[in-house]
């Protein structure tokens, strides 16, 4: 008989069923280590602010297919990508995906289409949240885990105007000043001096 092997799995018998999960900081420490703008803060192994949640979903049966519907509400802390203060970006998703028998998993949506690799086809938003099961338990941990990764873009910012630190003597110019030149451009260096007309 199928059992749960982790906290976010949830076994088709006990289908229809609503579920309550909750991701601690430490472990989504783990999910997100190795992440450059997560290793930049130099946090330790489990640092429970490194990030977490929690989601609320109604699993229901479709023919072979799980679909999960609710919310997921958490955050993730990661290095402002200019100045490396600690930003905290919160999540607040709905959440409607669907597990499908691994075997069942279509190759390739644009085959089936019957359409070239070209622009003419159209990925839905649905087929992004299509995860396969083993047909006895779905998992939640990838679901989840890609919550927390693609709620990180790919500059943050602690905000919009940040002046980040300076990049030689490495002060952070938010909170503070220094004397240091602006690095002038190898290429423009014999140039220093020219007077230009106005
Ligand atoms: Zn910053
Ligand atoms: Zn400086």
């Amino acid at each position: 008989m199928a059992k749960p092997v982790t906290a976010y799995q949830v076994l088709v018998r006990d289908v229809p069923v609503h579920r309550h999960f909750e991701i601690s900081g430490p472990l989504a420490s783990e999910w997100l280590a190795g992440l450059p703008m997560r290793d930049a803060l130099g946090a330790p192994d489990g640092d429970p602010q490194a990030g977490g949640g929690v989601a609320d979903l109604d699993f229901y049966d479709e023919g072979e297919n799980i679909h999960a519907t609710g919310t997921f509400k958490g955050f993730v802390t990661v290095a402002c990508s200019r100045c490396v203060d600690p930003v905290r970006l919160d999540i607040d998703d709905k959440l409607q995906v669907t597990f499908m028998p691994a075997g069942k998993m279509p190759p390739d949506e644009n085959d089936k289409a019957g359409e070239d690799d070209g622009e003419g086809a159209e990925v839905g938003a649905d087929d992004l949240d299509v995860f396969p099961f083993d047909g006895e338990r779905v998992d939640l941990e990838p679901l989840f885990r890609e919550e927390l990764v693609l709620a990180i873009p790919y500059a943050p910012l602690c905000r919009e105007d940040c002046k980040g630190l300076c990049g030689q003597c490495g002060i952070d110019l938010n909170s503070g000043t220094c004397k240091c030149e602006a690095p002038i451009d190898p290429r423009l260096a014999p140039l220093k001096g020219l007077k230009l007309p106005s």
